[in-house]
């Protein structure tokens, strides 16, 4: 049994008329042929630290009567066994992410099991892709050799230099986390498990964009994402519903959180180190992404797709929600528990509507803007803004967005002509006309 906490209520709509004029139940078949991904929380929000701008560690007060625990055996086998079974006929790969919370406090036998589980039930010809979030803090050798041993992709938390990382990281007796941090780091190194860094940019760190840069890179990272927290007091709008609170009338967000402007600044410091001496050889997931849209691939990532709802999140006691950032009791689909099937839920006509919420109820101004290919009104999570005609749903980082995008944009378009023709992105110099193809409004 779950409570209702930090969110105001939202209520299910029926509606069947889609703007683009393909009706809900058109658009739900179509969703049903895009591969769903699962983020696993197998601890649920425990962890050891206690990180002011995390969004998840309140969740574990939604659950009743105990705090989370630890994903049973049952559970797990049932899971892994129904996420196997459900990837589309044929598929050759599955990939399991787990997070957190802090996914590690599960224990290594946790995993050892999931991964006999997984070699059990994965047909002989699929590949089968693990990754973990973490902060790091508990990493030690065992758990090196173990991630390098089985192959996964390690996310660790990283928010830049110490005074940067301590701001809102503290562990749970108030101390920084850096040190442990940057210990969990090394073991990774030393073990040689693959990974990436993922940053926090929030309204303190967002004022140091190439110092962070410089950091991460100088500890070995050569992978970045760089995630900006956009924190709700009273939850964040209904995607299918976009509108505040009539309490307030406006969406309330935290201190921690970062503007517009600020997400916009720190991009463009990021992308002006990057430019200057590392293009293929260190990799920033949103560059990446922007070069592949442009390129006519798909995005690699749901905030800057067309429609989202395809990343479910599966929590340690069964239940399964819309998406990472909607773990509230009005998006639960169900059930493991229940005998509920993912793909049931999935594809259930809920589920459907929230992802293409996304397209349906994009702002007014999002439709005109010149950058939308690109951006596609990122997260709905973050639609709490009013838009120029004073429609509600425009993104909080819109002004981020489109400073990123004017400063970006030409060097972005000539490396991507670059990359047509068969040259490497590092050689964009040869293809620059500064002139961006896709101007500002
Ligand atoms: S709501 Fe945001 S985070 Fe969730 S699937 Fe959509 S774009 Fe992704
Ligand atoms: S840049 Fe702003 S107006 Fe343009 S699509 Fe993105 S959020 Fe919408």
């Amino acid at each position: 049994m779950i409570k209702r906490k930090g969110t105001r209520k939202n209520k299910r709509k029926k509606d069947n008329n889609s703007q683009s004029g393909h009706t809900l139940k058109d658009v739900s078949s179509e969703m049903k042929n895009v591969p769903f991904s699962c983020i696993v929380k197998p601890v649920g929000a425990r962890c050891n630290l206690r990180c002011e701008h995390c969004f998840y560690l309140d969740k574990d007060e939604l659950y009743e009567p105990a705090p989370s625990g630890v994903m049973s055996d049952q559970l797990l086998e049932s899971f892994i066994r129904d996420y196997i079974a459900s990837q589309p006929p044929g598929a050759r790969e599955v990939n399991f992410v787990w997070q957190g919370g802090e996914p590690t406090l599960a224990g290594l036998d946790f995993f050892r099991r999931a991964l006999e589980l997984e070699k059990r039930f994965a047909p002989s010809n699929m590949q089968v892709h693990n990754s973990l979030q973490t902060n790091g803090t508990l990493l030690n050798d065992e758990w090196g050799k173990f991630l390098a041993d089985n192959g996964f992709l390690v996310g660790i938390s990283i928010d830049g230099p110490e005074h940067l990382h301590n701001r809102f990281r503290p562990d749970a007796a108030g101390r920084g986390s850096f040190e442990a941090a940057m210990r969990g780091l090394k073991v990774l190194k030393r073990n040689q498990v693959e990974f990436n860094v993922l940053t926090c940019v929030q309204s303190d760190n967002s004022m140091h964009g190439g110092e962070v840069y410089d950091f991460l890179k100088s500890q070995g990272a050569a992978f970045m994402q760089f995630i900006p927290i956009v924190e709700h007091l009273d939850g964040p709008p209904n995607p299918l519903d976009p509108r505040p609170p009539e309490s307030e009338n406006v969406f309330r967000l935290t201190e921690r959180s970062v503007s517009g402007e600020q997400f916009g600044r720190f991009m463009i410091e990021v992308f002006d180190r990057w430019l200057d001496n590392d293009v293929g050889s260190v990799f920033v997931q949103s560059f990446d992404v922007f070069l592949g849209l442009m390129l006519g691939y798909p995005s690699g990532v749901c905030v800057h797709s067309r429609r989202c709802g395809r990343g479910v999140v599966v929590e340690h006691n069964g239940q399964v929600y819309s998406c990472d950032h909607y773990v509230f009791p009005e998006y639960l689909l169900g059930s493991l528990q229940e005998g509920k099937s993912l793909r049931q839920m999935c594809d259930s006509s809920y589920q459907c509507a929230f992802g293409m919420a996304k397209e349906r109820n994009l702002s007014r101004t999002c439709r005109e803007c010149s950058f939308l290919t690109l951006c596609h009104g990122g997260c709905p999570a973050q639609w709490t803004d009013r838009g120029k005609h004073g429609e509600y749903g425009l993104n909080h980082l819109c002004a981020g967005y489109k400073m990123f995008f004017q400063h970006a944009l030409p060097v972005l378009q000539a490396m991507g002509q670059a990359l047509r023709n068969q040259r490497p992105a590092a050689e964009w110099k040869n293809y620059y006309t500064g002139v961006p193809e896709t101007g500002a409004e």
